[in-house]
């Protein structure tokens, strides 16, 4: 069969596993990414400081699963951290407490892992390919979705300095020096995944009647560093997820694989507007609202520092359809539907994006032998028309269950900063937990695992975790309903065998019988 040219834009986590999909089906591959190779250390990843640590779970491990590379699981697993559940600190009376709340009845975890590892990894696997090629420092600036072809600007070192640094360096004097020139580049079918402000996206937008959400939340997020003890340990335990929670905002911990916890500030900007005028005052507020943070996990001088240096950057939530335009594109991960980052889930849909788009053209994957040359315009058809099915298929599946995630990350935070140390979500979490654990045919498990443990569609989880709730109201109104129905029974039982006559009830039985006789009777 003639091979498909896949072009893939962004080399990011779904960039990279949308290659190696399209890598291990024989087509030929070409990764075209703006920043220069992660593997080389002078690349700074775009929008962190350093790197920044996430939250893996089934999702994402299954889709790395099904990209049929042996070892490659293996390997990032080996490279993460499990935990079990979150720790939730706090203080009381002055005096400092954490408590462990498992996210899982039958303990299973999710694991801390760094993105920029996973990402490297990934790369790894594709440059043992023979079929990818890797464009680094190339920018799609253009592309024309009839005519298949895209337009990459070439970046220059100086121009990336002046990305970083826009202060110290001039983009156009950048430009002429550097001499930055565009490649016009051809393809059978382009993949999107140049995350949440994507230019293919952008580009999509002329050619599909694509329908477009964004939203940015009022928050804030700001990365710290807790480093090792001087023990070279970790400072808290290392495997938990560890919230500190204030109620319109949270500090945050996730271990690394070097024994520091990479940490993160959600903050409402006006929050954070009122310390930047008043900087003395950040110490003080890490000690009302994240006890034991300043000074014992981060020093008070570090915590000013990092807070200075790191940026306040945005949190965005995008919606979209269709992700594809005919045969020629589709975007995937957060191209197509980035997400506030409560539920750990955005890496792990955009994963999950590669396998079941992969699914879906492998179902509609055209079967010729080419037994003569004439066959090959009929074949080309074959490949146009099987991915055009493919595309709108999974766009019609994936739509209400990327909708569904950005919808269950946004009412996360709320789970997160405030409702983790209320009694009723402690309750509704023992009771479906109880429930799934003793009467596993029940169908009852907590929003959390099926989300986390699982791959079941998250539209389907949607559903399914309200209609458990609607059950869970029923079943308590009827609990709390026994002991009025008890005390009745008992109240009536009383009353008829106190009468004098040792026949209230009957009585009044018999009088009710005696006149529905009477009425029935005038009917007939
Ligand atoms: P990206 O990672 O954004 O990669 C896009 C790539 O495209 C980049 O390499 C970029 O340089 C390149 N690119 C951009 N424009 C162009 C262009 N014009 N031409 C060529 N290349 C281009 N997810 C989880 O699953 N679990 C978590 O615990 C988690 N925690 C998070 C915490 C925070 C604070 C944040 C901000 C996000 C978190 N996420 C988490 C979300 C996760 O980081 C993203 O969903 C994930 O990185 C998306 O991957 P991607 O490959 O789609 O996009």
């Amino acid at each position: 069969m003639k091979k498909q040219k896949v072009v893939v834009v962004g080399a990011g986590p779904v960039g990279a596993l949308a290659a190696l999909y399209a890598a291990g089906r024989g087509d030929d591959v070409e990764v075209y990414e703006l920043r220069g190779d992660l593997r080389d250390p002078s690349t700074v990843p775009l929008n962190f400081t350093k790197s920044i640590n996430l939250a893996l779970s089934e999702r994402g491990i299954n889709s790395m699963k099904n990209a049929n590379c042996p070892g490659l699981v293996e390997a990032v697993l080996e490279e993460t951290i499990p935990m079990y559940g979150r720790m939730i600190h706090g203080a009381k009376q002055g005096k400092l407490f954490e408590e462990s709340q498992s996210y899982d009845v039958h303990g299973r975890y999710i694991r801390a892992v760094d993105r920029a590892g996973l990402n490297k990894r990934l790369l790894d696997e594709l440059e043992k390919m023979p079929n990818v090629k890797f464009f680094f420092d190339h920018k799609l600036v253009g592309a024309d979705f009839r005519k298949n072809r895209a337009w990459f600007e070439r970046r220059s070192k100086t121009l990336d300095d002046h990305a970083q640094n826009p202060t110290k360096s001039d983009p156009v004097e950048a430009k002429a020096s550097k001499g930055s020139s565009e490649v016009e580049v051809a393809f059978d079918f382009m993949i999107g995944a140049d995350g949440a402000h994507s230019a293919v996206r952008y580009h999509l937008m002329k050619f599909a009647r694509l329908n477009y959400q964004q939203e940015y939340i009022d928050t804030l997020w700001c990365e710290f560093h807790i480093s090792p003890s001087p023990t070279n340990d970790f400072k808290l335990s290392p495997n938990h997820l560890h919230i500190w929670p204030g109620g319109e905002f949270m500090f945050i911990a996730i271990p690394s694989l070097d024994k520091s916890f990479t940490s993160t500030l959600f903050l409402p900007a006006s929050r954070f507007a009122e310390i930047d005028a008043q900087p003395e005052k950040l110490v003080n507020f890490f000690n009302e609202n994240f006890p034991g943070v300043a000074g014992d996990l981060i020093s008070e001088s570090d915590l000013r520092k990092q807070y200075d240096e790191n940026p306040h950057l945005p949190l965005i939530s995008i919606k979209c359809s269709p992700y594809h335009y005919k045969s020629s594109v589709v975007i995937l991960g957060d191209a197509a539907h980035a997400m506030v980052p409560f539920y750990g889930q955005g890496m792990n849909a955009g994963l999950e994006d590669v396998r079941t788009l992969f699914e879906f053209l492998d179902r509609h994957r055209p079967n010729i032998l080419q037994a003569d040359p004439d066959a090959l315009a009929v074949e080309i058809d074959a490949h146009t028309e099987g991915r055009m099915m493919a595309l709108e298929e999974y766009t019609k599946q994936r739509t209400p269950d990327a909708a569904a995630i950005n919808d269950l990350a946004l009412r996360n935070y709320q789970e997160m900063r405030s409702d983790v140390t209320s009694p009723i979500y402690r309750l509704r979490k023992w009771v479906e937990e109880a429930l799934n654990n003793y009467f596993p045919k029940s169908g009852f498990a907590t929003q959390y695992s099926r989300v986390s443990f699982g791959n079941e569609r998250y539209s389907v989880v949607e559903k399914e975790v309200q209609r458990q709730g609607r059950w869970l109201l029923s079943g308590i109104v009827g609990v709390g309903l026994i002991p009025f129905v008890a005390w009745g029974g008992w109240w009536l039982w009383r009353w008829n065998r106190a009468s004098h006559t040792g026949r209230g009830l009957t009585k009044w039985a018999a009088i009710l019988g005696s006149k529905t006789e009477q009425i029935g009777r005038k009917f007939t």
